[in-house]
């Protein structure tokens, strides 16, 4: 198969990886028509539930690979950090999207910041650091408050240690265990933000956003559109995105994520004219921030995975107006097994009729754990975001409401 040969309805895609992002890409396949094999090592997760093939089997399991690659028309994948044995023995049956070196780039932080500012992306200072020795050079050079990360592996916060003084520096290399890392200055946003974006083969770009997000204990808690930056800076965002999405030739769908920085924050020396947006990393899938284009848009997140992946120019992205999406954690459930979250307090308020519920199957609530999602679509997006939250906070009684 050639790599611009539209692949039509009716024929099989490959997606590795088990989790919430692969079951709702198995949703949007089998709406347009196309059948789903996911190959991921948990028996029971959320993709193989409801794919119409699953291969339970590890990413580094070569011979399961193979046969998986080679039953499908196209591979895609719902985390980054794909083997490269694996995605290259995918590459060898057809296309695997987005392909290899986007998933290299993804997979260490130095070779994405690196790569992002040959492309002419704006991001903050930085220095990679191998030894103790390059890592207390680049305190000196970067300066503190500074965070520490691990080169490769990490999400949701691990493999991070913020440097408050240069007394940190030898506990926080310890700590990480020594591993080639990345050291950033600490930049001072006003708010982080996303696009997610969808690149067909053909160069076209459809983008969603920006979306704001804010987080808890290092995990997204709630994201709204529009983000409330001023057009100028939403214009540079997605300016910025589209330059990665060529720069890269991602073909498929990818999440850039930013800090918006505060206006006249920049130091002396700097460049003024400097945009207010700085690229923080990448993900090439679709994100949990762009889960409220299931409800919000007229075609989703998920929907432009399988569409571009499919060879398929991206349609536009169809916004309807404000929305809110407040995760739901294993934290809701109750502590005692078997028992769930207030499900009936749902439905229960007028603004409930413009809510709704998305769950992944998963069957063991943990603290902490991505068990769904409530969106909320309203006229503003501050009522959107009271919406969400305040339906949220129905399903727990509020002794069970993880504290703050
Ligand atoms: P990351 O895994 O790079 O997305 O980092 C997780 C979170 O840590 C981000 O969402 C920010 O809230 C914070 N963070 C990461 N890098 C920096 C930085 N250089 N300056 C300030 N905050 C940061």
């Amino acid at each position: 198969m050639n790599d611009t040969q539209i692949i039509e309805p009716g024929a099989t895609l490959g997606m590795l990886g088990g989790g919430q992002l692969g079951r709702m890409f198995v949703d949007a396949a089998h709406a347009l028509g196309y059948r789903v094999h996911v190959l991921s090592p948990d028996p029971d997760g959320p993709a193989g539930q409801v794919a119409d093939e699953h291969t339970a089997a590890d990413y580094g399991d070569l011979v399961a690979v193979e046969r998986f690659a080679a039953s499908v028309a196209a591979v895609t994948y719902e985390f980054e950090n794909v083997p490269a044995a694996c995605a290259a023995a995918c590459a060898a049956h057809g296309p695997v999207r987005p392909g290899q070196q986007v998933l290299a780039v993804a997979q260490d932080r130095v070779r994405e910041k690196t790569t992002l500012r040959d492309l002419g992306v704006p991001v903050g200072p930085f220095a990679a650091v191998t030894s103790l020795p390059e890592l207390e050079a680049a305190v000196a050079q970067l300066g503190c408050p500074s965070v520490l990360k691990t080169a490769g592996g990490g999400y949701d916060g691990k493999g991070q240690r913020v440097l408050r003084s240069a007394a940190d520096v030898t506990y926080a290399w310890e700590d990480l265990g020594r591993v080639p890392c990345i050291l950033e200055a600490f930049v001072d946003f006003e708010q982080e933000v996303s696009v997610v974006a969808a690149r067909g083969v053909d160069g076209t770009t459809v983008c969603y956003g920006p979306i704001a997000n804010t987080h808890r204990n290092h995990i997204l808690d709630v994201s709204v559109v529009p983000s409330g930056a001023t057009a100028e800076v939403e214009t540079q965002a997605v300016a910025i995105t589209e330059k990665i999405m060529d720069g890269l030739d991602v073909v498929g769908v990818l999440c850039v994520e930013f800090f918006q920085i505060r206006d006249g924050a920049q130091k002396t020396g700097e460049d003024p004219a400097r945009g207010r947006m700085l690229v923080n990393e990448l993900a090439p899938r679709p994100h949990n921030s762009g889960h409220l284009t299931l409800d919000a848009y007229a075609v989703s997140q998920f929907e432009q995975q399988v569409r571009t992946v499919c060879g398929q120019a991206p349609p536009p992205a169809g916004a309807r107006g404000p929305a809110a999406m407040a995760n739901l954690l294993g934290d809701l459930w109750p502590a005692a097994e078997p028992g769930e979250p207030a499900w009936s307090t749902l439905g229960a308020h007028a603004a409930d009729t413009d809510l709704r519920l998305h769950l992944y199957g998963k069957a063991q609530a943990r603290p902490g754990r991505k068990m769904g999602h409530l969106t909320a679509c309203a006229r503003t997006p501050h009522e959107a975001i009271r919406d969400a939250v305040e339906a949220r906070a129905r399903l727990a009684p509020a002794a069970r409401v993880a504290p703050d």
